[in-house]
C-alpha cells in the first residue's frame, strides 16, 4: 500500500505551489522506495519560485512488516498537541486493526513520530544495527556462533540488535551463554559498537534479559 497525493505546499518564502506527497508506504512492498527514504528523498521539494529545497510536512504512514515497525509520522507542527496525536493515532490504529485480514500478526504498537526527519533517523540508526547484523551472519559460522533472533518490536524497545550471537549448541538464551557469545564476536570484531554496547550493558547488569520473551 503506497499512496501519494497531490498537496498545496508553501515554501519558507511564503510561495505556494503543488507538489505530490508520500502519504503512506509499505516498506515490504517498496524495499526502493525505503532506501530512497533513508537517502532522505522522499517528500523532499524543491519552490519553483526560489529554488529552496525543504521537506514538505504531510501526514505519513508508514509500514515494515518484517520489522515490526508502524509509525504514524505527523507534521512537525504537530508537535504542541503530541496528547491528541497520541490518542488519534490509537484510534485509527485500532480501526484499521478490525479492517486487517491477518490481524493476528500484528502485535505490536504504533510508533507516533512528528516530521519525517524523525522517521529518516530512526531507519538511519535501524539500517546501522542491521549493517552489523550482516557482519555477524557472515562470520557466526567461522566463530562457532548460533544466531538467535528475538522479535523487532522488542529489539527496538531495548535498542540492541535482534539478531543475537550464542555459543553453538546453546538451548536457552540467558546472560551467561549471551556474554560468552557477544565476546567471542567482539574480540573477533571490535568494530561492532551496537554489539560491544550490548556487551556492556549485560556485564553492567543493565539489561534485563527476562523482557525478551
Ligand atoms: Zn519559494
Amino acid at each position: 500500500m503506497t499512496i501519494s497525493n497531490l498537496e498545496e505546499i508553501k515554501c519558507p518564502q511564503g510561495h505556494l505551489f503543488e507538489a505530490s506527497l508520500l502519504s503512506a508506504m509499505s516498506a515490504a512492498d517498496n524495499p526502493e522506495l525505503k532506501e530512497s527514504l533513508i537517502a532522505g528523498e522522499i517528500n523532499l521539494v524543491s519552490c519553483p519560485i526560489c529554488g529552496e529545497m525543504f521537506y514538505a510536512e504531510c501526514f505519513i504512514l508508514y509500514h515494515d512488516s518484517e520489522n515490526e515497525l508502524i509509525a504514524f509520522v505527523y507534521p512537525l507542527s504537530f508537535q504542541e498537541q503530541a496528547a491528541q496525536c497520541n490518542a488519534k493515532m490509537k484510534k485509527e490504529f485500532e480501526l484499521a486493526l478490525e479492517n486487517f485480514e491477518d490481524k493476528h500478526k500484528i502485535n505490536y504498537e504504533p510508533i507516533l513520530l512528528f516530521g519525517i526527519e524523525d522517521l529518516v533517523l530512526l531507519l538511519r540508526s535501524e539500517q546501522n544495527i542491521e549493517d552489523e547484523e550482516s557482519i555477524l551472519k557472515y562470520i557466526a559460522h567461522k566463530l562457532s556462533l548460533k544466531i538467535i533472533k528475538i522479535p523487532p518490536r522488542l529489539s527496538r524497545k531495548m535498542g540492541i540488535p535482534k539478531l543475537l550471537p550464542v555459543p553453538k549448541g546453546t538451548k536457552e538464551l540467558n546472560a551467561k551463554v549471551l556474554t560468552e557469545g557477544l565476546q567471542t564476536l567482539v574480540k573477533h570484531n571490535p568494530h561492532l559498537l551496537h554489539y560491544a554496547e550490548l556487551l556492556e550493558k549485560i556485564l553492567k547488569r543493565r539489561i534485563n534479559l527476562s523482557d525478551i520473551k
